[in-house]
This record gives C-alpha cells, structure tokens and sequence, in this order.
C-alpha cells in the first residue's frame, strides 16, 4: 500500500536528527546553522568615535559667532590619549576615530568654515550630534546571535568584529549517492547501443550541494546482487545514502531486497504521487536511506521533497521545507485523484500577479520541462481537475527567475 505524501514525509521528518556540532573556521560557516548562542565579548562600538569627518568640539563653544581654533588632528586608527577639546578650540576628527576628552559634538566638514588655522561652525549644533557611541550597537554580554540562526554575511561581519575567527555550527551531512542500472556508464566514457549516461548522480551532487551537503558519489552499481550489496554497504558509511533507479517493478529491481540484506529496515515503499511513486524510505543504525526511482525527473522531484528537508533537519535548520507561493493556474489539468501531482510550472509576476504555467509535457521522461520550470506546483491529492485561475501552492525552486516581470 502507497502511503500519503504528508505521512511520507512527516516520517522521514521524524527520524531525522541533527548532527553533531564542529568549529569550523568563519567563512566556511556561510549558509550554516549556528549551533550555540553568541554573546558579545565587548561593547560595540567599544569606544565613542566620530560618525563623520569634521571637527570634534564643545557644543556650547559653537552658540557664538567666534571661529574656534584648530589644535590637532585625529585620523582613524589613532588613540584620543593625551588629546583633548580645550575651551574655543576644535580637533580636526575622521570617521571612525576615538571621541577626545572635553568634546561632545562632532561637526562635519560640510557645515564648518576653516580659515587660518580657524575654523566657524555654520551651523545650529546639538550635543551628541554625529558621535557613535560605546555600546549603542550591541552590548557586551548582550546574545548577538541566536542558536539556531543561519550565518549570512551581517552575522559573519558581527562575528569578525567580535574577533571571532571560528564559529560552532551544526555538521554537514555526507551523502552517499548511488546510481543503479546495467544501461549506465559514466560521464566521460563511450555510450553504446542502449546505453545512457549516469546523469542522475550530476543532479544528485548538484542538489545535495546547493543544499548544503557533502556528496559522496559512489557510481555505479550493477543490477545484480552482488554488486548492489557491495556498493549499498560502501554507502551506508557516509551520513545519509541516496540511492536512484531499481526500485519498481522490474525484472530486475533489486534495490529493495538488496536494501534488506545489508539490514536496512524498510519504513516505506511507494507515496501516492506522481512523478516518484515507487520512491522508498529505511534507516539502517540512525542513518536514513533513499531509494528515489530512476528518471531523471522523478529523481529530483523527490530529492526535493524528501531528501533536502531532511539534510537541512540535520543541519540544524528550523525551516525545512520551502515556503509556499502562491499562484493562480494559467490552464485547467487535470490529475488522477489520490495523488498529489507536483506540476512543472513556470511562475511570471504579470501586473503584481502571480500566474503559473505548465512547463510543458508532465511526462516524468521529458527532463526538458524540468529545465524550464521554475516552480514545482504541489496539487493536492483529493482534487481531480484543477480550473484554470484556481489558486496552487507552489515551491520556487528558481529564486532568481521567480518574481521578475520581465523574465
Ligand atoms: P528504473 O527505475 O531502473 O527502471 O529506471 C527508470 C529510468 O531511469 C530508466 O529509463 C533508466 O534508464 C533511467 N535511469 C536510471 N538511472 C539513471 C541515471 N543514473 N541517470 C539517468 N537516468 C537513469
Ligand atoms: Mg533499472
């Protein structure tokens, strides 16, 4: 029996959980989960310093019209010790560079006057104007990232102002992906008669990367028992195995029972949905293990369903599956009820609308209308016929070519 996709993958879910953390230094964290809270060693700023380049003063010396003396200079980098604003003077003072002693307000270039060593400020002045503050950012002690979050370049920045040349976050998975079939041959190799590339693994890597993981790719293993049964246990050392093809009704699908002999306990075998019916789903010692079916297509229309959500899980993430958009449907389909039918769809924005077409021929053998498709429409499997302007839910599987009018 067929199990629902929800249920599928709520198990998957389920028995998945994340890996352990490791320091790993600051730029090879982009992208990845924070596994421990950070706290800020000092204050930041860590000390007053100029917003602007101008003149450090005394606010209440700029009230007159007198034109103030100017008595030093404070280029960044540069300490304030030993420096200071007496009565009627100003310090020349450059962005970034500590607040001296006796000033409280920093006038910019462009509302000062200077002449002969003097200078007028034009302007009405505030105390505090264009000083940053100790601590107005963030203050020491103060969490300045939560467990949990995914490092982008302004939580890398805060890190690196902190000194912070490595960082705990959760492990990346390595993911063993085999390809099964007697057709097969590897990229590189001469293609005879009824032979076909082993394009599946180029497409697992390239997922199992772009999700964040480490590929392990194991090649080929031949639609024997042996060979499957060597191959699957070289698999089953990575984290998480992805195996592709041999897994329907064939004469010579062995990957289930080749699954069983080297003790992978079976969870599921075939979801009502279509492209990837016959996809199944076992853990062997904690480790979980895909069988995705062999067309290119269906392999990774259930990579994306199944397998990804289940390495962002154990790479900590808290959002693992991809937000919903939603679009109205260009032309009426119609599906087999009892099923939930992920659409190749191309999403447009037409006058702040979002509209989504099929990408062409659905057959799970064109791999074309994959290519085209920047959107993956989830249809609900108690529906039969879908009208055309019904709203779908779709996952964006193309972020960049989604909401641009003009693609
Ligand atoms: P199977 O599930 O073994 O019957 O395979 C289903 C279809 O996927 C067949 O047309 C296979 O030739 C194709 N296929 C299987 N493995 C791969 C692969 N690694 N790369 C590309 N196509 C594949
Ligand atoms: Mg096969």
């Amino acid at each position: 029996m067929a199990e629902t996709f929800e249920f599928a993958r709520a198990l998957i879910l389920g028995k998945i959980t994340s890996l352990p953390a490791e320091q790993v230094p600051l730029l090879e964290a982009v992208g990845r989960v924070l596994a421990a809270e950070v706290k800020a060693p000092w204050d930041l700023p860590r000390w007053d310093n100029s917003a602007m380049d101008g003149f450090a003063v005394r606010a209440e010396d700029c009230q007159s019209s007198q034109p103030l003396l100017i008595d030093g200079c404070l280029p960044a980098g540069c300490s304030a010790v030993g420096i200071s604003v007496s009565p009627g003077c100003a310090v020349r003072i450059m962005t970034g560079a500590p607040v001296p002693a006796g000033c409280d307000t920093i006038v910019p270039f462009e509302e000062a006057e200077e002449k002969d060593q003097h200078v007028l400020i034009k302007t009405h002045v505030r105390v505090g104007d264009h000083i940053r503050f100790r601590g107005e950012d963030v203050q020491q002690h103060q969490v300045v990232i939560a467990a949990g979050s995914v490092l982008r370049p302004a939580g890398i920045n805060m890190l690196a102002s902190f000194g912070m040349d490595n960082v705990t976050v959760f492990g990346r998975p390595k993911v063993a992906i085999l390809s099964t079939g007697d057709e097969l041959v590897e990229l590189g190799e001469p293609v005879g008669p009824g032979q076909i590339i082993n394009s599946n693994a180029y497409s697992l890597a390239a997922a199992v990367l772009e999700a964040g993981g480490e590929p392990v790719v194991l090649g080929i293993a031949r639609d024997n028992r042996e060979s499957l049964i060597e191959k699957l246990t070289e698999g089953l050392q990575a984290d998480v195995l992805i195996t592709s093809a041999g897994v329907s009704m064939g004469d010579l699908d062995l990957v289930r029972e080749s699954m069983e002999a080297v003790g992978v306990e079976r969870l599921f075998w075939k979801v009502d949905i279509k492209p990837g019916r016959p996809t199944a789903f076992g853990i062997k010692d904690g480790k979980p293990v895909f069988s995705l079916p062999g067309n290119p297509v269906s392999t990774m229309i259930t990579f994306e369903e199944f397998v990804r959500p289940a390495l962002l899980k154990m790479m900590g993430h808290s959002r693992v599956i991809r937000p919903f958009v939603k679009a109205n449907l260009q032309e009426s389909i119609t599906k087999k009820a009892g099923r939930v039918q992920f659409l190749r769809v191309r999403v447009v924005n037409k006058d702040g609308h979002l509209i989504a077409s099929s990408s062409g021929d659905q057959n799970t053998g064109i791999l074309s209308t994959m290519l085209r498709a920047n959107g993956i429409a989830v249809l609900p499997a108690s529906r039969e016929r879908i009208e055309a302007g019904e709203e779908v839910e779709i996952h964006m599987i193309d972020a960049v070519a989604d909401l641009d009018p003009s693609l």
